[in-house]
């Protein structure tokens, strides 16, 4: 069960133990408060997590500060959409992250040179974009290949985001230690920038390195669903992070693993950008470079990656992960995915157009 506070009520905390006051007259009923920042207003929920089928509704809806009192009967109780409207964002460093944002985070799958870096950065400052991808630990499907640079090239990578005024930078991690070494290496730093950690397709059920993500505040989380599990168990996985007590996520869909999606690396699931909006209150993030795989261009002169990052936007994706090098074949990591730095000005103005025309199409369909 679900209670929902008043947004900006003036002591959710009364409320709060109002509600463990109440909650103490039924055995095996747990309560625990989560607060979530939102875009346009902070609200705290209580969940009474346990035997609630015999807890009546009307015990807490009559409470001061109680919006509203929703059963919850789906397993992501927290990441769900339930009876709430509102796509639940949040800003981090400046940026919003919701579904009325379109944010583009082109940038490097793996970091390798400084120079790079500072190319792509020195780009994005020019097309005036805050958000960037820069891989430093990788997960790599054979031992034998480039495994990311790691924590060497924070120092680097942080002070240039500073130069540049990028504010988010999504980096993977890996290993719950590297949350700790991202974290340090941004405040030696002086805090220039801010880390969104990403959790890779490889790593989506990893439960430990999900609660240790859920029970840090230095970033928010961008978990990349599991490329062979079912969305449901991608979508439960994601509730980890929640149920720690980090409510700042956005999924994101990058393919799934089948030969079915040949001659792509992956078969594009961007389908289910609708799905996952329904099902749960998250911003949604597409990838159409690991979902692709190459540049490969249609006859019509555009890359298919360019057809299909515009699939996922026409489907309501406000967030874009997408692979970008200065110099593609000298890249350690994925460069026939990557689109060049010439590339950027023209991938972002269309992605722009084709997300006012999304915005239209939403304002005017009845
Ligand atoms: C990546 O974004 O660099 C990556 C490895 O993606 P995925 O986990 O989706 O394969
Ligand atoms: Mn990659």
């Amino acid at each position: 069960m679900v209670i929902v506070l008043e947004p900006d009520y003036a002591d959710p905390k009364g409320t709060v133990e109002a509600i463990r006051t109440a909650a103490k007259r039924f055995e095996g009923v747990k309560v625990k408060p989560f607060d979530f920042s939102g875009t346009t207003h902070a609200f705290t929920e209580v969940h009474l997590i346990g035997r609630t089928e015999a807890v009546p509704t009307q015990d807490f809806e009559g409470l001061p500060g109680v919006l509203r009192v929703v059963r919850v009967s789906s397993r992501y109780r927290i990441i769900g959409r339930h009876e709430a409207t509102e796509t639940v964002g949040f800003t981090f460093n400046g940026v919003t992250f919701d579904d009325k944002t379109l944010n583009i985070l082109p940038g490097l799958c793996a970091v390798d040179k400084k120079e790079n870096v500072a190319s792509m950065m020195k780009a994005l400052r020019e097309e005036g974009i805050t958000t960037t991808r820069m891989g430093a630990y990788k997960p790599r499907t054979s031992p034998y290949d480039f495994q990311g640079l790691g924590k060497a090239c924070l120092p680097y990578t942080f002070e240039l985001a500073g130069k540049y005024g990028v504010k988010v930078i999504a980096m993977e991690v890996t290993d719950t230690r590297q949350i700790d070494e991202i974290s340090e290496a941004l405040e030696r730093a002086g805090e220039p920038t801010g880390v969104m950690f990403q959790v890779g397709t490889r790593n989506a059920q990893n439960f430990e390195l999900l609660k240790a993500l859920g029970q840090q505040d230095k970033g928010p989380v961008l978990f990349k669903r599991g490329m062979g599990i079912t969305l449901e168990e991608s979508l439960n996985a994601c509730e980890y992070v929640a149920s720690e007590g980090n409510p700042n996520i956005v999924f994101c869909l990058r393919g799934v693993k089948t030969h079915l999606g040949d001659p792509h690396r992956n078969l594009v699931d961007f389908a289910h950008v609708p799905v996952v909006r329904r099902q749960t209150r998250l911003p949604v993030c597409i990838d159409p470079s690991h979902s692709v795989g190459s540049m490969r261009k249609a006859p019509d002169g555009l890359p298919d990656m360019f057809h299909i990052s515009a699939q996922g936007v026409i489907a309501g994706a406000s967030m874009i992960l997408v692979d970008f090098h200065p110099k593609p074949e000298e890249a350690l990591c994925d460069g026939p995915q990557a689109l060049t730095l010439n590339q950027l000005g023209p991938y972002v103005a269309a992605m722009r157009t084709v997300r006012e025309t999304y915005e239209n199409l939403t304002e005017s369909f009845v």
